[in-house]
């Protein structure tokens, strides 16, 4: 048997995939095992199985069929999550200060915690999230309690790793996604992104969820059942997010939730309010509508760096085509959600070795640059939803010194989203008092 610390922690093991060496040994030390399917639900994700196109001679799930298939003559293992850790006193190794507004919001985390009651932190986009998290992870920690972080996104993740390694050196931190190469070991922080929790079961005392309202979270009854699964019975669960979802702010109105709201940036200043530019042709009328043609030429010349933002990969594509050709001097990138580079891209432009970078939804949250100017290409189109919106614009004026970058949406007809986006930020910026 080689390294027990690759089954700990609530995981959940199809027996199929084990020798009898790893089953007998898992058992002794004080494993539950199951049936892969009872009624007609998977046991590991929690869905029902579609019994009416099952054509096979044994029914299995399709719904997490990506992390290997779960079928009824299988049975599950889940291993024990009760392992104490060594308590650590002052684990937090972090030397930045929390503003007032932080400091609220992080004590009311403290307090929620103490009273094992679910909280919502409703931050705007560059309010200094994930430091406010901290004394709640160094809480956790002195009790010798388990916590997750998660974010339905894997950028999300890959950027958090650093960050919660450098605030807690000495403590065991795992990464896990999709994407990752290094295989699961029992750490008593983890980092993973909303899917990896399928494979847990009552694993976590704390449970983060970073970007609660953030695609493919949002309308998922899979990753929403395994969020409740994968949390302690008695367990927290931390929702955070700019743009807070109907049904968790019904939650806070029923009492069932406590909430902390942060209507402030970490720098204090207020978000930068879209200009609203409606366009009268299209936006690739004479190949790049002259009006985003002047915009684009004023920011060239002022050596300013901007971002882009398409609804869609191929109007994306044909406007870089277009740009090439019209600014053949200009050094930009574009990035997808095809994009094998994206990463690399993403990078020369916060480097500067780029001065502009065309995107999709994809950079809409999870990514700082400082100082840019960023543009809305028919921001009226149906892939940009109201919370689209406003994290796009948030990704402007996140710098203390140029907390007033510019934000742009153009459009053909102003409707409900950008409406809504644009009286929402107005709205929490009424708070701030400068
Ligand atoms: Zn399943």
């Amino acid at each position: 048997m080689n390294n027990l610390n690759m089954y700990l922690g609530g995981r959940i093991f199809n027996s199929a995939s084990l020798s009898d060496e790893e089953i007998n040994f898992l058992m002794n030390i004080g494993c539950k095992r199951k049936p892969g399917i009872v009624a007609g639900k998977c046991q590991r994700c929690l869905m029902t199985i579609d019994m009416k196109n099952i054509k096979s001679k044994s029914n299995y799930c399709r719904s997490c069929i990506n992390l290997g298939k779960v079928s009824e003559n299988d049975e599950l293992i889940i291993t024990p999550s009760n392992v104490p850790f060594a308590p650590v006193n002052d684990a937090l190794e972090w030397n930045g200060t929390l503003t007032v507004m932080q400091q609220k919001a992080s004590e009311e985390l403290i307090k929620a915690n103490s009273n094992h009651k679910d909280h919502l932190v409703w931050a705007v986009t560059g309010a200094g999230k994930t430091e406010m998290i901290f004394p709640l992870i160094n809480q956790v920690i002195s009790k010798s309690e388990r916590v997750a972080i998660c974010s339905p996104r894997i950028d999300v993740c890959i950027e958090l790793h650093p960050r919660i390694q450098k605030a807690f050196p000495n403590i065991s931190l795992g990464l896990f996604h999709g994407r990752s190469e290094s295989p699961y070991s029992f750490t008593q922080v983890v980092l993973a992104t909303v899917h990896q929790l399928i494979k847990f079961e009552r694993a976590f005392d704390v449970l983060i969820i970073d970007e609660v309202d953030s695609y493919p979270l949002a309308g998922s009854e899979m990753l929403h059942k395994a969020i409740e699964k994968s949390v302690k019975e008695n367990g927290q669960t931390v929702y955070l997010s700019a743009t807070p979802p109907k049904e968790l702010l019904k939650k806070v109105d029923s009492k069932d939730i406590t909430i902390s709201k942060l209507y402030q940036r970490f720098h204090g200043h207020p978000l930068p309010v879209p200009k609203c530019h409606m366009l009268f042709k299209s936006s690739d009328y004479k190949k790049i509508n002259p009006r985003l043609r002047w915009k684009i030429k004023e920011l060239i010349n002022n050596n300013e760096r901007f971002m882009l933002f398409f609804p869609k990969i191929p109007q994306m594509m044909e406007f870089s085509n277009n740009l090439r050709i019209i600014f053949p001097d200009l050094k930009f990138v574009d990035v997808s959600s095809r994009d094998e580079e994206c990463l690399d891209k993403v990078s020369k432009f916060r480097s500067g070795e780029v001065q502009a970078i065309l995107t999709t939804t994809i950079l809409e949250r999870g990514v700082t640059f400082k100082h840019i100017t960023v543009i809305v290409i028919d921001a009226d189109a149906a892939e940009f939803s109201k919370t689209s919106l406003i994290q796009i614009a948030g990704r402007a004026g996140r710098d203390k010194t140029y907390h007033d970058d510019d934000v742009y949406f153009y459009y053909q007809s102003y409707n409900r989203q950008i409406k809504q986006s644009c009286s929402e930020i107005k709205y929490l910026n009424r708070w701030i008092k400068e």
